[in-house]
């Protein structure tokens, strides 16, 4: 790549960062300035929006003159434009974001702005929507998807379970998360993580814990009903089981969903490798689905169940599930950070860590102290 190519894009970048909030701002404003009905694609807030934005330009104006990784820019920014069908992102918005861009562009580099670096960064930006235009108009599976809810109950005060029927057959992995807009929500998306593999009937089953100060997460536990049609868009996520090496599965709370539905998955076999699965929670009464779990591994003997909570005992507040010790299920006490690793040698196997970004930080670097290669340790992106 020519030394100016590249150099344009660094002092590009440089601008970019001198005040991404702005940066990110003005790019909406000229984009909502040419056509304002693209503002009605969007929620109310767009924080998270310009967040995601500004990491994605961000990394574009990294990768692009850097000599590897040309294949992953491509995948990611395919990956983009398949996404931003939901939002109902139309092939010819992609003209109007190239043309808000070079206009801020211009701007931001004002006294570096020749014909040359114009060039570059036209070609660079081309680049970007026309994979994104591409990937999107290319896509055969449907931009949304819609599924009713037919029951929903409450665990705790902040859990809650959601079962649905998806109209149309599902097409998403045992372990994967979806993206899912709610009602009470419109325009504003999360990830849910299936609890359940998909099937022929359609079925679905989220576990949902309200975050606090969370919207969507609230709004789900507290006032989602039976007969409420959820919207879903991609699914994503790449947790899996290899066959030929021992499994430790270390689940955080709702991070329980996608692993189970892996365990679920994996029932349906009997030639699966040994499994060990840690369910942690704060305290023991919200190891809601413990008993679900010993319900598979007494018809699965690969499969091991342990329960960590960091607490004893429960709060006054907690209406207990059957404990560990009732169900017959080993118990410990602290965090699953500090529990799993010293509770074996996980040296020689794949680990999938599921939960809070927290969790999956510490008990990730714990279990490479531990011994275990983080290559062999797989968990969802951490937003
Ligand atoms: C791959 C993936 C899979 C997920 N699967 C599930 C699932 O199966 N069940 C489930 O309940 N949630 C799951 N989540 C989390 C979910 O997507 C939302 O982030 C969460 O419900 C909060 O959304 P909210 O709108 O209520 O909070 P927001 O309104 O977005 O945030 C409000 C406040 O809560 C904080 N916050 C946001 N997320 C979390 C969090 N996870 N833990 C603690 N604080 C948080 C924010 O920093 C902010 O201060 C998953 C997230 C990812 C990335």
């Amino acid at each position: 790549m020519a030394s100016h190519t590249r150099h344009a894009l660094h002092q590009l970048r440089i601008e970019v960062n001198r005040d991404p909030e702005r940066f990110v701002t003005e790019v909406y404003t000229r984009m909502f300035a040419i056509d304002p009905d693209l503002r009605d694609l969007f929620g109310v807030s767009m924080a998270a929006q310009h967040e995601a934005f500004h990491r994605v330009i961000d990394h574009v104006l990294e990768a692009i003159p850097a000599a590897t990784g040309h294949t992953e820019l491509v995948e990611l920014l395919a990956q983009l434009g398949r996404d931003h069908r939901k939002y109902g992102v139309e092939p010819e918005h992609y003209h109007i974001m190239y043309s808000a861009l070079m206009g801020e562009f211009a701007e931001l580099m004002a006294e570096y702005w020749d014909s040359e670096t114009q060039q570059t960064i036209s070609q660079a930006m081309m680049l970007v929507t026309g994979v994104m235009r591409g990937a999107a108009e290319t896509a055969t599976d449907p931009a949304r998807w819609t599924a009713e809810v037919v029951e929903k109950y409450r665990i705790t005060r902040d859990l809650a379970v959601v079962r649905l029927i998806a109209h149309s057959p599902l097409r998403f992995r045992p372990g994967q998360y979806l993206e899912v807009q709610v009602p009470q929500w419109p325009k504003v998306w999360r990830n849910l993580s299936s609890s359940i593999p998909p099937n022929p009937a359609g079925e679905l089953e989220f576990h949902v814990r309200a975050v606090k100060g969370g919207t969507v997460s609230s709004a789900i536990v507290g006032d989602t009903r039976v007969g409420d049609v959820w919207t879903f868009a991609q699914s994503h996520g790449t947790l899996h089981v290899d066959r030929d090496r021992k499994v430790l599965m270390v689940a955080g709370g709702t991070g329980l969903a996608p692993l189970r539905a892996l365990l679920i998955e994996m029932s349906k076999r009997v030639d699966n490798p040994p499994t060990h699965i840690f369910y942690g929670t704060r305290h023991p009464g919200e190891l809601y689905d413990l008993a679900v779990l010993r319900r598979i591994a007494s018809t699965n003997p690969w499969l091991q169940v342990t329960a960590v909570s960091e607490h004893e005992h429960d709060p006054w507040w907690i209406n207990s599930v059957a404990t560990p010790e009732e169900l017959g299920i080993e118990h410990h006490i602290g965090t699953l950070a500090d529990v799993v690793p010293r509770a074996g040698n996980w040296e020689d196997h794949q680990v999938l860590v599921a939960g809070s970004p927290q969790m999956i930080e510490t008990t990730r670097r714990k279990l490479i102290i531990a011994g275990v290669r983080a290559s062999r340790i797989q968990h969802d992106p951490v937003f």
